[in-house]
């Protein structure tokens, strides 16, 4: 095979072909890490390639699939992983300069599956610094390119992963999502990414963002891609106490899923003012599409999400500094050179190693946590969380999955954004409920608007993640002539 066949491949017939002695694990690695050598100065999607490393796993599971010790779908498949989940002796940043040297000693419970089930890290990828941010602008290591389009930004924070799989050169991916960072740069780079009900992803390993809202899934470049890799990482797992034993996706299900009876939600507020008119009209036809397979749709109110944003920036950023608190340059991380008092190491540490974003938001959660402004700002956002959950309740109760954009606009242009943080923070609107309320959530590739693909989001109950990617299967199989086998973006 060549390598442009090999990495125009699903990750699943990348994984069948490796079974049935087409294909060797190692001539699949050879060809993503040849492409990124080839590509990757372009795009900017890994912080760091593991070739060697790779190279070597790859012909470990040549062996154990041959002798049988291998079985699953993704036995000796290629994956990337995002420079925040620690991988045992190679660099973990963060894209941070804080962590620019960090080496963990440990494997996180996801890369540990990983290896497990036989698969390859190719490398880790870029993002924006400790996952904060909507368009891996703000990494230390420099931006991630698009390869939709050159001027536009893959999303954040996991833009490198999303574009790793857009750029092909992944078959899949792994990213993290605290308000939206696997489904909104898997929306701009017109890939597929799961953002897992909280708890059914371990996060020990995960450099900590906010504890409440952080959590690991997959990108791919279709459904049936990210479901065998949720089955690959999720699970109960002793390290992290708010692990649980999550249902295993039923693969042979989910292939001939129909949305016929099923209830569609729809928040008038996915659909209101603010939301990019190419976006909604994307949206919308993607729903038309669930309904002539036989699904019903209602449009309900949800006002609450008006206080989406103030919700989960008080929360995120109160639970931000105290988890960043750690970097002090005492203890591991960047340290500045010739400093003998205390109080100037910590100063010098922290003012040099972590970007702007960042501090902005260690600031801004400092200052809700402070006495005299805890009840007034912390305090209300736990209730607001509340109440934006007991919204979602009454949904479920009527309607089987939730559904509306990913994100209000097609990717942005390079450049734009750091400049108005609070403008960026808003382009969060449709995201960070989900993270709020611990539902899980799917992004996938709907359509095209100004040439830039559109994600629509598909909203469950807890634990439901069975149901939303039945909806992106279905969506994915009835539209497979029209809009989504056209979804590669020209990386030739
Ligand atoms: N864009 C959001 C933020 O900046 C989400 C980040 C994330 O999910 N990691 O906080």
């Amino acid at each position: 095979m060549t390598e442009d066949t090999i990495t125009g491949m699903s990750a699943i017939d990348i994984g069948a072909a490796i079974k049935d002695g087409r294909l060797t694990s190692f001539e699949a690695a050879k060809a993503f890490l040849d492409a990124i050598e080839a590509k990757d100065r372009e795009y900017h999607s890994y912080i760091t390639v593991c070739r060697e490393e790779a190279l070597e796993q790859a012909r470990e599971a040549d062996r154990a699939i041959a002798s049988g010790e291998l079985k699953g779908v993704l036995a000796g498949v290629p994956v990337a992983i995002k420079d925040n989940i620690c991988t045992r002796g190679i660099k973990t940043t963060c894209a941070s300069k804080m962590l620019s040297d960090f080496v963990p000693p440990y494997d996180a419970t996801v890369v540990r599956r990983i290896k497990e089930a036989g698969m390859v890290i190719l490398g880790k990828t870029n993002m924006d610094e400790f996952a904060m941010g909507s368009t891996t602008e703000t990494s230390y290591f420099g931006p991630t390119i698009n390869p939709w389009g050159h001027s536009r930004v893959p999303g954040g924070s996991s833009g490198g992963s999303a574009a790793s799989v857009a750029g092909r050169l992944a078959p899949l991916s792994i990213g993290s999502d605290t308000g939206g960072s696997i489904r909104q740069p898997a929306s701009f780079c017109g890939v597929t990414g799961l953002k897992p009900t909280y708890g059914s992803v371990s996060r020990y390993g995960l450099v900590a963002f906010a504890s409440s809202l952080d959590q690991i899934g997959p990108i791919g470049r279709d459904v049936m891609d990210v479901a065998a890799m949720f089955n690959v990482i999720s699970g109960i797992d002793e390290r992290d106490q708010s692990s649980v034993n999550s249902r295993k996706i039923d693969m042979e299900q989910l292939a001939g899923y129909s949305v016929k009876g099923r209830k569609i939600g729809i928040p008038e507020q996915y659909f209101g003012e603010g939301i990019d008119s190419g976006v909604k009209e994307c949206v919308m036809n993607a729903v038309s599409v669930f309904v002539s397979e036989g699904a019903t749709v209602e449009r309900f109110p949800m006002p609450i999400m008006d206080y989406a944003i103030p919700t989960y920036y008080i929360i995120a950023c109160a639970e931000a500094c105290s988890n960043l608190s750690r970097y002090d340059g005492i203890k591991y991380g960047f340290r500045p050179d010739g400093i003998d008092d205390l109080t100037e190491l910590y100063i010098r540490s922290r003012s040099e190693g972590f970007g702007l974003e960042v501090k902005r938001r260690i600031m801004l959660g400092n200052f809700v946590l402070s006495s005299g402004y805890y009840d007034a700002y912390y305090n209300k956002a736990l209730q607001a969380k509340n109440l934006i959950k007991k919204a979602f309740d009454e949904a479920f109760a009527k309607y089987d999955v939730v559904i509306g954009p990913v994100a209000p606009t097609p990717a942005l242009k390079a450049g734009q954004s750091l400049s108005d943080p609070l403008k960026m923070y808003l382009g969060d609107i449709c995201t960070v409920l989900i993270n709020i309320c611990g539902v899980p959530a799917v992004s996938v590739p709907c359509g095209f608007t100004e040439g830039l693909p559109v994600g629509m989001q598909i909203i469950g109950k807890h634990f439901d993640e069975q149901t939303i990617l039945g909806f992106a299967s279905d969506y994915q199989r009835a539209t497979a002539d029209r809009a989504y086998e056209k979804q590669t973006p020209d990386v030739g």
